[in-house]
């Protein structure tokens, strides 16, 4: 008995030498230790061993136990400085590698184009004003002059949401809701989203966003509205503008207006951007209609005014060179990422 004791202690010690990892020293304390065993195995064969012996060879075994567990803990506990020191280097931070790039957001260029026409006109004494995407028939055709059979309510189709509700059609919706609530001088903005119904193509879209523009007071004339128009476009292209004012008809302006610009693309040459008329349209103008004043409750005696309405996109196309509306709203960030 003494001598298998001493031999299991030789082979344990030789096995101890052998182990490389910590999970060797845990499948070395399993294979002495376990129920199935070499101790275990002696203290089965302790009743073979004669009765005298027994207590003290009892003592011996179980001494044998301990210092087995006790080198294997010991084993453990060194293996676990060494490994979690090597886990560490592994795992360590490498500086010198190249980071993963980030797409940044950034501004639309439709509402670059806005913003910038805005700071624009604020800088010209105009107060932004805000109107209702949906709105009634009202405000949108019969107070500006449009009555229920007029034909230009044809010209704009119209998505109506009941008989009386509409999505607007134009930023001209705010021109009534302004004059109900302030008193002339009347100076502002509006810009906006508007819808229309009609079939998307490279040149139009169901909805898109323009900025009204309307200014009421004493004495207010053409010649104001010529030089406002002039001022404005002349600072959105950066540079001094040609302009040519075309009669058109739009029931809430008398006498109604086109405002072009000569092309700047080809100092009005002649090219494509301009179809080689050497001029562009950038906006509907006019002079307020006195039945619009009066629905205002603006006495069209006293007062008179001057109203015009742009398109963000038709200007942005112009400004950057793109020759299809609808690649504004398809978000390819090829398209967006050259503004
Ligand atoms: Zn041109």
């Amino acid at each position: 008995m003494q001598q298998r004791i001493s031999t299991l202690r030789n082979q344990f010690q030789d096995d101890l030498k052998q182990v490389k990892f910590s999970k060797d020293v845990e499948q070395l304390k399993v294979k002495y230790l376990g129920k199935k065993g070499p101790v275990q195995d002696l203290m089965l064969h302790l009743r073979e061993a004669p009765p005298d012996e027994r207590p003290h060879l009892g003592k011996v075994i179980n001494e044998l136990k301990e210092e087995f567990a006790r080198l294997c803990e010991q084993a453990l506990a060194s293996y676990a400085d060494v490994e979690q020191a090597q886990q560490i280097a592994q795992e360590k931070i490498d500086v010198t590698m190249p980071g993963r790039r980030r797409h940044l957001g950034r501004k639309h260029p439709l509402s670059l184009m806005m913003d910038e026409m805005i700071e624009i006109l604020s800088g010209m004494g105009f107060s932004v004003q805000y109107g209702p995407d949906i709105d009634s028939d009202y405000y949108n055709y019969e107070g500006l002059n449009f009555p229920p059979d007029h034909p230009a309510r044809d010209m704009q189709d119209t998505f109506y949401i009941t008989p009386n509700m509409l999505l607007r059609s134009h930023t001209s919706n705010t021109q009534l809701r302004v004059m109900e609530t302030h008193r002339p001088p009347i100076r502002i903005i509006a810009p906006g989203t508007v819808y229309r119904n009609e079939t998307i193509s490279a040149r139009s879209h169901v909805f898109f966003h323009q900025i009204e523009g309307l200014y009421v007071d004493k004495g207010v004339s053409f010649a104001d509205l010529f030089a406002t128009m002039e001022e404005f476009w002349s600072k959105v292209f950066q540079t001094k503008v040609q302009m040519r004012f075309r009669p058109s008809y739009f029931p809430f302006v008398e006498p109604g207006l086109e405002v072009d610009i000569g092309c700047m693309a080809c100092q009005q040459k002649g090219c494509r951007l301009c179809k080689f008329t050497g001029w562009l349209e950038v906006a509907g103008a006019g002079m307020v209609h006195p039945e619009v004043l009066k629905n205002g409750g603006i006495d069209p005696e006293v007062y008179s005014g001057f109203a015009w309405g742009l398109g963000i996109e038709r200007s942005a196309m112009l400004r950057y060179g793109v020759n299809d509306i609808r690649m504004f709203t398809e978000n390819d960030l090829r398209f967006l990422e050259q503004v």
